[in-house]
């Protein structure tokens, strides 16, 4: 892939959460890069398929609807615009039930080959941070800044409790961090793109850090 030798990407990387969303887009901003929430592109497409009555287990049409779907992500007023097919669904693709359904779109080669493709062609145009479980390892294995977050299982289910009941959303803590086991299992296990610290990341235990902590460390390998 031809670079421009100015041309630079930060890929974070880590499981549900490990606060990954909240620092790339801090950093993003303060740094003035271009923000792409690539789960937010799985999303998506997990809305499209469900919507569309597609069976999760259909790769062939799954991966058709990747190749025929545009989703694009539009940085806007600070906040991260989600639109499929140009229709805005940032406030649809995070309930719990589509949360559960990611991980069957997510899995499928032919999705995550164009799903890759797509997340290179935005990151190549503007120097960007890219948020995902593969931006190390699969998508910008040659990014000039890598880091790989995580934190107790306890203390992200937790996180993610806080986030759906601020958000208006019936949640118990035993089911949330069940959840979030899950979903660690499926992303880490999955034959492609599995959720994993490239060798070259830095790693950054978010369990005892502010979000302020974190993006400081950050920021102390980028300055
Ligand atoms: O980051 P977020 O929690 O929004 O991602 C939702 C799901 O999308 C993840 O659990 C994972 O299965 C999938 N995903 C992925 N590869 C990425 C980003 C997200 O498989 N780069």
């Amino acid at each position: 892939m031809a670079k421009r030798p100015d041309h630079f990407i930060v890929a974070i990387d880590g499981p549900a959460g490990s606060g990954k969303s909240t620092v790339s887009k801090l950093i993003a901003k303060k740094l003035g890069l271009l923000y792409i929430d690539t789960g937010a592109m799985y999303r998506a497409l997990t809305l499209k398929a469900v919507r569309q009555g597609l069976n999760l287990e259909d790769s062939d049409r799954l991966a058709d609807l990747a190749r025929s779907t545009r989703v694009d992500l539009v940085n806007a007023a600070g906040t991260l615009k989600v639109l499929l097919d140009g229709e805005d669904v940032s406030g649809l693709i995070r309930t719990p039930e589509l949360t559960n359904d990611v991980k069957f779109v997510a899995r499928v080669g032919g999705v995550r080959s164009e799903m890759v493709k797509q997340q290179r062609a935005i990151g190549i145009r503007a120097n960007a941070v890219l948020e995902g479980r593969d931006i190390g390892t699969v998508v910008f294995p040659d990014a000039r800044y890598k880091f790989y977050l995580d934190a107790d299982v306890a203390e992200r289910a937790r996180r993610r409790h806080k986030e759906l009941v601020e958000s208006n959303r019936q949640a118990d803590l035993a089911a949330v961090k069940s959840d979030v086991e899950k979903r660690d299992e499926s992303d880490m296990k999955r034959s492609l793109g599995a959720l994993k610290k490239a060798d070259d990341a830095v790693f950054i235990d978010t369990t005892d850090l502010s979000i302020d902590e974190v993006v400081e460390k950050i920021l102390s390998y980028i300055k």
